[in-house]
C-alpha cells in the first residue's frame, strides 16, 4: 500500500489550511493544527479519523499514520496528532488556492559542536 508524505495545502472548500497525504493507499485529509487528548477525543466521537504525524526517510517528510486503537491506547504521544479535515459549518468564500507546500522536518541538532570531553 502506497503512503505519501503530507503536503501543506488549503480546502478547496472553506479555505482552510489541511495536511494531505496516502496513508496505506487512502487518501487522507487532516487539520493542520494538532490536537491535545481531548481535542482528540471529541474528533473521534465526532466521527472523524485522527493520525500520527510521523516524521520519515531522508529528508524527514511528515506521514499522517492512522491512529487505531493500539495507537491510542499507547499512554505517551510520540508524534502530533492530527484529525480527518471537516470543514466549518456556515457559508464559505472560495478563496483564490496556492499551490501545495511541500514540507520538510529539520533535525536537531544530533552531534553538538562541541564534544562534551
Ligand atoms: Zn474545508
Amino acid at each position: 500500500m502506497i503512503s505519501s508524505p503530507a503536503v501543506l495545502d488549503s480546502c478547496p472548500r472553506c479555505g482552510g489550511l489541511i495536511l494531505v497525504a496516502h496513508t496505506d493507499g487512502i487518501p487522507a485529509r487532516a487539520d493542520a493544527a494538532p490536537l491535545d487528548p481531548h481535542q482528540e477525543l471529541a474528533a473521534i466521537l465526532d466521527g472523524r479519523f485522527t493520525y500520527d504525524v510521523q516524521p520519515l526517510g531522508l529528508p524527514r517528510k511528515p506521514y499522517l499514520m492512522y491512529r487505531h486503537s493500539f495507537r491510542i491506547a499507547r499512554s505517551t504521544r510520540e508524534w502530533k496528532v492530527v484529525a480527518t479535515h471537516k470543514c466549518p459549518p456556515g457559508p464559505h468564500r472560495p478563496t483564490i488556492r496556492q499551490p501545495p507546500t511541500t514540507l520538510v522536518i529539520p533535525y536537531a541538532s544530533a552531534s553538538p559542536d562541541i564534544p562534551p570531553f
